[in-house]
């Protein structure tokens, strides 16, 4: 699914085909998820192939490597060039990108040494599988953001993200909700989440979540509509039986919530404020203005 005999990746200063890339067993971030990484999306668009606020996540990715003291030496205009490239090695347009920047042999708990790029990507034209998610509040929570560096986009931390996710899908639903450690709603798995009330719309503030681009894309398009958007802490019984909800993120998009805890949002979707965010976004990332 993500790659075949013919896939080119970028690892390490040069472009090779992806089965004939190997990972070092010795490698810090394989043993204790000490690596950081990006998902990005490029569109097909009037204008030809465009890759949706590259700078923005790459300038995440060199925060996100900071944050994790791992040495890392690119700049966004050199990463967002080489993107560019390896799309057109693979001929593809509409696609997802993963760059990743992985630690040299180290067992020690000691900060990385030395660390390696790569870029994969693999073609991807439609959002979640799921339009309308029927999302459960999770008992797990969100880590602890005096035990993890949160705002940064770590390997490790997807380790949380995967209990969450899974347990919501054994339990018969699309997704999580989870929340910090004073039971406010933070975010999903993998998506940031706004929920609509009386023409306004309400957003975990900072603290406990990954602060997504796609999220900041909203409030640009709220500035833009005239919509009321607010940055609060709230419970989920706040969310629960709102007018709209959806979730948020480069992968996610905007994708719509059918029910929170089996309590369904209470507007038809083509009736709200979040209808119209998710119309423009679709419209930004394909024609790169409102
Ligand atoms: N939260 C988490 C935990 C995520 O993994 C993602 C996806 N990167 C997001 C939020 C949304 O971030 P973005 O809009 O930058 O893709």
């Amino acid at each position: 699914m993500y790659y075949n005999n013919d896939t080119v990746i970028y690892f390490d200063g040069n472009f090779m085909k992806a089965k004939e890339a190997g990972m070092d067993l010795y490698g810090q971030s394989l043993h204790y998820g000490y690596s950081v990484f990006e998902g990005i999306k490029s569109y097909s668009t009037a204008h030809g192939t465009k890759i949706f606020k590259a700078k923005e996540h790459y300038e995440r990715l060199k925060r996100s490597a900071e944050l994790m003291h791992i040495p890392f030496h690119y700049s966004a205009e050199q990463l967002t060039e080489l993107t560019y490239e390896l799309l057109e090695l693979n001929g593809f347009t509409d696609a997802y990108i993963r760059p990743l920047v992985t630690c040299s042999p180290n067992m020690s708990l000691s900060k990385g040494k030395e660390s390696y790029l790569s870029l994969l990507a693999w073609e991807w034209s439609n959002g979640y599988l799921v339009d309308k998610m029927k999302i459960m509040t999770s008992g797990f929570q969100r880590p602890n953001p005096k035990a993890f560096k949160v705002e940064a986009k770590v390997g490790g931390h997807y380790v949380n993200s995967i209990l969450a996710c899974q347990d919501a899908k054994d339990k018969g639903y699309d997704e999580a909700l989870v929340l910090d450690e004073n039971g406010n709603v933070a975010e999903s798995s993998g998506a940031n989440v706004f929920y609509e009330k009386e023409g306004m719309l309400f957003t975990p503030a900072k603290g406990s979540i990954l602060p997504g681009i796609t999220r900041q894309t909203v409030f640009e398009i709220c500035r833009e509509l005239n919509i009321p958007v607010k940055e609060t802490f709230f419970k989920p019984e706040e969310m629960r039986g709102a007018d709209a909800a959806f979730f948020c993120g480069t992968a996610a998009e905007i994708v719509a919530l059918d029910s929170l805890d089996d309590v369904p949002f209470a507007k038809n979707w083509e009736d709200t404020a979040s209808q119209k965010v998710q119309q423009a976004y679709l419209r930004l990332v394909r024609v790169l203005s409102l």
